[in-house]
């Protein structure tokens, strides 16, 4: 079967999408699109795009769909998307979703919708101890109380810090956008007659619920890891 695979990971901020694209990504052969780690290396470059959007992500609002839409459509056109894709933060508005759907359809990939449920307090929790290196990206959840000595990467030692858009006041905008915009996009993709799967992430451990998203891709597909 050399039809392509796209799993959408949905949910609000801190509901473990980007957790759950690292683990599945090299199992399953699958590119990882993270719309909000493409826009933060813009940002990080300096160029037109990411001093648009710099300030847009900061204050916890939606960047516009056109620049979104645009750079998702030439992300999955790379070779190491040939298989499939993990979608991460998109679609998160309506227009994106429809256009989206336009495409999947058109290509006919296989789809699947994987909704990462979690309560708003364990994720503002959650995000209130996650710190990030500004240098490699390696993301860190710190239970409370971590000495701050033992807030370096253990990778390359950088100091760890605070993404600006993890402090508790933006993660409130964050939820916000979630709730009017980007709840929605379910119901249409539940309407364009997608596979929606929930799945607790509250209280779970990330590796339980990554076997449970690839039991319900096998279930749906048969076989879907690498080389299989
Ligand atoms: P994330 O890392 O996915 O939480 O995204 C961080 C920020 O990037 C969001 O708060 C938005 O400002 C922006 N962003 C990421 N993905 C999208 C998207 N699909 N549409 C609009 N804005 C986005």
């Amino acid at each position: 079967m050399n039809q392509r695979l796209c799993l959408i990971l949905f949910g609000p901020p801190g509901s473990g999408k980007g957790t759950q694209a690292a683990l599945l990504r090299e199992k399953l052969c699958l590119a990882h699109i993270s719309t909000g780690d493409m826009l933060r290396e813009r940002v990080a470059s300096g160029d037109e795009v990411g001093r648009t959007v710099d300030g847009i992500m900061k204050s916890g609002a939606l960047v516009p769909d056109d620049l979104v839409n645009r750079m998702v459509a030439d992300r999955v056109e790379l070779p190491d998307a040939a298989k499939g894709f993990i979608l991460d933060g998109y679609p998160r508005t309506v227009p994106q979703a429809s256009l989206l759907d336009g495409a999947l359809k058109a290509k006919q990939v296989r789809t699947v919708v994987v909704h990462l449920k979690v309560d708003y307090n364990i994720v503002i929790a959650r995000l209130s101890g996650r710190k990030q290196c500004a240098v490699c990206g390696t993301v860190y959840n710190l239970p409370p109380g971590t000495p701050p000595e033992s807030e370096v990467c253990s990778k390359d030692g950088t100091r760890l810090i605070v993404r600006a858009d993890d402090r508790p006041e933006t993660v409130k905008e964050r939820l916000k956008a979630y709730d009017i915009k980007t709840a929605p996009v379910l119901e249409f993709l539940e309407g364009a007659a997608y596979r929606c799967f929930g799945i607790e992430s509250g209280t779970r451990t990330p590796l339980e619920i990554a076997a449970e998203i690839e039991d319900r891709l096998e279930k749906e597909f048969g076989a879907v890891a690498c080389g299989e």
